[in-house]
């Protein structure tokens, strides 16, 4: 062991993804031997998923700001959050060949746009340390004191030191996250929170012309309120509602709100560099024989999809007063239904509740097993803050590990 201080321990990783790699990285470098094992055939489905569109890994934003974006999970994970911050990220992500840039949003991208070389140069340095890899070994849960596993040469019993589950959330299953994890884990008493979608898509009763005509067309240049603020961006009109960076935006407001009144609203400013009153004197000024869709267009600047949308939520608009025409272009309600299924989000809220964790991210009913990522109960926004978080609590276990182990062999 580095400098001497421990015997060399036996650590199992199970989930390859972003967590349990960065795990991995600092287990094998403190000098433990450390075997990744996943049910998949390759490791990190859903961070090469991610690259496809960029791979957002972290936010350039104030770090306080950063922060507060996890909510109520903002204080339990602030001392990993401080050990790994978004420079961090960058950083690490720089070491591995990979450069980052600031696009305009504030959120941070690789230059190459994708996860690929990334996932490539980390497992090269993840084997070079000596970390081994083992996929289609699918953890079925304790086997007594052991590990056991499926896998295609039959059912495996696995011994560990120390046990990391890092399996993921429960979105996009087809990628490896499959929530499978959840009776093992409650047959132990862990306290878990329903799992929920997170930025997600929600149903909206679309008429059919509505949908036929407009599914696949962006909104661009909208604001869009919920509970959650008002924020400004896109979003695309779905054959089953709405989605899209806007909407996922609100999603947590707007699930929560279903589910705590039964009902809930976006509403959308569709011309938000006007205020209601200037937009009332432009509309009055149009000629009432003109067509409505000429009046909307020509008064406030609104045609194709952002017109329909309107007509579609607000059937009479084309009777309305200028004024009471301008509010609705200004606050126009977007009922939904429901989000869209957890198998669509890009993430999932729930999980092992923080209460179930100590400091060290080990599992208090389980001594010896740690857990990290989107397996515990923390959301964010898109914008990289999930994979920041994903890293900073593997490393987090991984240090807590550590240090756990080191106590274990001194006895205490
Ligand atoms: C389409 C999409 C785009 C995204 N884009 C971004 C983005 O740009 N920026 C961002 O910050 N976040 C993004 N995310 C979210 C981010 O990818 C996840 O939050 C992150 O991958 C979660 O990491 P994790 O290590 O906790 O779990 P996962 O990445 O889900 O990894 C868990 C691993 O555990 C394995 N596993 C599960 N069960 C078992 C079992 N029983 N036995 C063995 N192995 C098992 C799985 O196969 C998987 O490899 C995106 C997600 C999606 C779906």
């Amino acid at each position: 062991m580095p400098g001497g201080r421990m015997k060399r321990s036996e650590i199992a990783i199970i989930g390859g993804g972003p967590s349990g790699l960065m795990a991995a990285e600092i287990l094998s470098l403190q000098g433990h031997s450390v075997t990744v094992y996943d049910s998949m055939p390759t490791v990190a489905r859903k961070f090469l998923l991610a690259g496809k569109s960029g791979l957002n890994i972290t936010h350039s934003e104030d770090f306080q700001r950063f922060a507060d974006r996890f909510g109520a999970a903002s204080k339990p994970l602030r001392t990993a959050l401080d050990a790994f911050t978004p420079t961090d990220v960058r950083a690490w992500a720089d070491n591995l060949g990979t450069e980052t840039f600031v696009g305009s949003s504030g959120r941070v991208f690789p230059k190459a746009m994708k996860a690929s070389p990334l996932l490539r140069a980390w497992i090269k340095r993840l084997e070079a340390q000596g970390v081994r890899i083992l996929t289609r070994h699918r953890w079925l849960g304790f086997d007594g004191q052991a590990l056991a596993f499926e896998t295609p040469d039959g059912r495996k019993s696995v011994h560990s030191d120390a046990t990391l589950l890092a399996l993921g959330g429960a979105s996009y299953p087809r990628l490896g996250s499959v929530a499978g994890w959840l009776a093992a884990l409650k047959g132990k008493d862990v306290d878990i929170a329903d799992f929920r979608p997170a930025n997600c898509g929600f149903d909206v009763a679309w008429s059919d012309p509505f949908r036929e005509r407009f599914a696949g067309e962006a909104l661009k240049s909208v604001t869009a309120k919920s509970a959650a603020g008002t924020f400004p961006g896109e979003f695309v009109i779905s054959r089953h509602g709405i989605e899209g960076s806007l909407v996922y935006a609100h999603a947590a407001a707007l699930r929560d709100r279903l589910a705590t009144q039964g009902a809930a609203a976006l509403t959308i400013d569709l011309a938000p560099g006007r205020s209601s009153e200037r937009l009332a004197k432009d509309l009055a000024r149009q000629d009432g024989k003109a067509s409505f869709s000429n009046r909307l267009r020509k008064g406030a600047g609104l045609e194709g999809v952002k017109s329909a949308l309107l007509r579609e939520i607000a059937p009479d608009a084309a009777r309305a007063e200028p004024q009471a025409l301008a509010d609705l272009v200004k606050a126009l309600p977007i009922s939904v239904l429901r989000p869209r299924p957890i198998t669509e989000a890009i993430s999932s809220a729930g999980g092992i509740r923080w209460s179930a964790v100590d400091e060290s991210y080990m599992l208090k009913a389980l001594p010896g097993v740690f857990v990290a990522g989107e397996m515990i109960d923390w959301e964010a926004p898109t914008g990289g803050y999930l994979l920041t978080a994903c890293f900073a609590t593997g490393r987090a276990a991984a240090r807590g590990m550590d240090a756990w182990l080191q106590q274990s062999q001194n006895g205490g």
